[in-house]
């Protein structure tokens, strides 16, 4: 996998797109990787994206909604409901 020192883990998009453009990349993507908190058993690390706005926590087992690039959304602060378990 590629990555630059300016944009880091964008660096696999190569020269494409423009360096604002994988900036902002980039800022999604390393939100994306980081590791998260699980909101069920709270282990931090364990928590993997299995597909768009779908998570799911390695230690717990657990699987939820969340947002398209990070776990938990500013709208999931608000309505902490919405996160229902399967
Ligand atoms: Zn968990």
């Amino acid at each position: 996998m590629g990555r630059t020192k300016v944009v880091k883990i964008a660096g696999r998009y190569g020269a494409r797109y423009g360096s604002t453009l994988r900036k902002k990349v980039r800022d999604i993507l390393m939100k994306r990787y980081a590791p998260h908190t699980c909101p069920f058993c709270g282990y931090q690390g364990k928590v993997v994206r299995v597909s768009t706005g779908l998570w799911m926590c390695r230690k717990c087992g657990n699987k939820w909604a969340g947002g398209a690039y990070v776990p938990k959304t500013e709208v999931a602060r608000y309505f902490p409901n919405v996160i229902v378990r399967e």
